[in-house]
């Protein structure tokens, strides 16, 4: 099932996959649940119907226009038929940690010397952060400020099982995704276990309730009312085609209906065309006067084609609107970033003691380039590590003989072009057996968890509004390799079952 829609573990809205560069090194968890085929497929047919009946739904690749008109071409989205089990130290741990990385996103984001220094080197070799530092720098330099500030963010874990600790993968602060997803899929598997609980020997109160589409529209809501305008909207920003459009959906629909804010979508080239800054600073589209714009694109290079995107990026950060996430918040979020948090020393500049050593817990290593030690031990393990580049969405990712190759070669030609990766310790979890669903056909496969715990930070200048853990996303993908020693990996959307 490599070769049709499978869901990234990106943090983007990109339902592809995540690539089959990633050779997996299987762990067998020692009980497999054991279903009968009659349940199994009882199990399943319901499951779709669930999910069909509500809008746990993307758009169909295979339909054409699936990807900008609502309503054509959707199929469910992938997802695990059962939750998967986490223990409760852990998802404890991990919402813990959400209102203080909060918080450091914040106070990291207000040092624009620190950001600067620490991308110097890294804005030689990649174009992409090159022009996200620029506008950074720009603003800079008219001195800038963000006084009301609004951070989306999604911080990724996975539980190592050699160690038995929670560490974690990254922090998304641009377009952290399926925050309106994810909530079905906990009540899907909530509705599961209520009708054939008792068969599986599970427990539907064992799933944690998810309100991260309610939380997060109502931080959007809450900002939109800093900003103090009534009829100022909320402007979604997107890509041209979006076949995980139902889960933005989702959170303009609850804005609308619990909140009465009104949203609009634009892509970043409509903005470029028909947005303009005011003479007092305010961002209008089309006339309307934009109060916090969501970033739903911008991310990847390839949301910048042309110019105009860059322009359309420039003017929004120009503005007073409140954007979701500025690009120093954006910036913060760059895997190179949270390399230099995890040297010794530098989260104290940002934080008190007990939660620098909160946060220290779960970082996993991490590691520039230049550090030849690592980069030789590397060379001779790759399969301990991962090699990141700056980029987000998943399947830019570096492991194994790859890995190796490229560290040699950056060693003889490309010393310069260290600088754009960072090296990452492999973390492990341990594996085990799930049913993931797409297309409407099962597959059974040993399969290994990412948690996400979403959370939402708001701030008007000295006053902090919301700095909450904000419910979270689990994501399951395969973890055998098959004979060619390539994975064939896929993930879906999953939920959690506390232990
Ligand atoms: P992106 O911003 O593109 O999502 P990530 O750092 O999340 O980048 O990496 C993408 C995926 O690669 C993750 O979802 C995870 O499956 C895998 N991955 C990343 N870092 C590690 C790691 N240190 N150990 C094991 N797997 C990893
Ligand atoms: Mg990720
Ligand atoms: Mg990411």
């Amino acid at each position: 099932f490599s070769s049709s829609l499978p869901l990234s573990f990106g943090d983007s809205d990109s339902i592809e996959t995540e690539g089959s560069r990633e050779e997996v090194v299987p762990k067998l968890f020692p009980a497999p649940l054991s279903i009968s085929p009659l349940l199994l497929e009882k199990l399943v047919y319901d499951a779709l119907v669930w999910s069909s009946l509500n809008g746990l739904v993307v758009g169909d690749k295979s339909v054409k226009k699936s990807g900008t008109i609502p309503g054509v071409g959707m199929v469910h989205a992938p997802f695990s038929l059962l939750p998967s089990a986490l223990r409760e130290s852990y998802w404890k741990q991990a919402c813990d940690l959400t209102p203080v990385f909060n918080e450091l996103v914040d106070r990291v984001s207000l040092d624009g010397e620190f950001l600067q220094d620490s991308l110097s080197r890294t804005k030689k070799v990649d174009a992409f952060t090159s022009r996200l530092l620029d506008i950074h720098s720009k603003m800079m330099e008219i001195n800038k400020k963000e006084v009301i500030r609004l951070g989306l963010h999604r911080s990724d874990y996975m539980v190592d099982a050699e160690t038995d600790l929670l560490l974690q993968i990254e922090l998304n602060t641009i377009s952290s995704s399926f925050p309106g997803l994810s909530c079905l899929v906990s009540n899907l598997h909530r509705y599961l276990l209520n009708q054939h609980g008792k068969e599986l020997g599970l427990d539907s109160n064992s799933v944690p309730g998810n309100a991260a589409v309610r939380q997060f529209a109502e931080a959007l809501a809450k900002a939109w009312t800093e900003y103090d305008n009534e009829r100022a909207v909320v402007m979604f920003v997107v890509q041209p085609e979006e076949r995980n459009m139902y889960d933005q959906h989702w959170l303009s629909f609850l804005l609308k209906e619990i909140h009465s804010v009104n949203t609009i979508r634009k892509t970043l080239s409509e903005i470029d065309a028909e947005g303009e800054l005011l003479p007092d600073g305010s961002l209008a589209i089309g006339g309307q006067i934009v109060a916090v714009v969501y970033f739903r694109a911008g991310y990847s290079p390839n949301d910048y084609p042309s110019e105009s995107e860059w322009d359309a990026r420039l003017m929004i950060e120009q503005s007073t609107t409140i954007k979701c996430p500025s690009i120093s918040y954006h910036l913060v979020g760059t895997k190179k970033i949270q390399q230099e948090l995890a040297k010794p020393m530098v989260l104290e500049r940002f934080l008190e003691a007990e939660d620098v050593a909160k946060l220290r817990k779960c970082f996993a290593g991490l590691w520039s380039l230049d550090d030849s030690e690592i980069t030789k031990h590397a060379i001779e393990r790759p399969e301990l590590f991962v090699l990141k580049p700056q980029r987000e969405g998943g399947g830019n990712n570096i492991y194994g003989d790859d890995l190796k190759e490229m560290l040699l070669k950056l060693q003889l030609e490309k010393i310069e072009e260290q600088a754009a990766y960072i090296l990452m310790q492999r973390i492990f979890p341990a594996s085990s057996l799930s049913y993931l669903i797409r297309e409407g056909i099962s597959h059974e496969n040993q399969a290994i968890s990412e948690l996400g715990i979403y959370g939402a930070y708001l701030r008007n200048n000295d006053k902090v509004i919301m700095n909450e853990q904000c419910g979270y996303l689990m994501r399951t993908k395969v973890s055998s390799s098959n004979e060619g020693g390539v994975a064939a990996g896929f993930a879906v959307l999953d939920s959690i079952y506390l232990t």
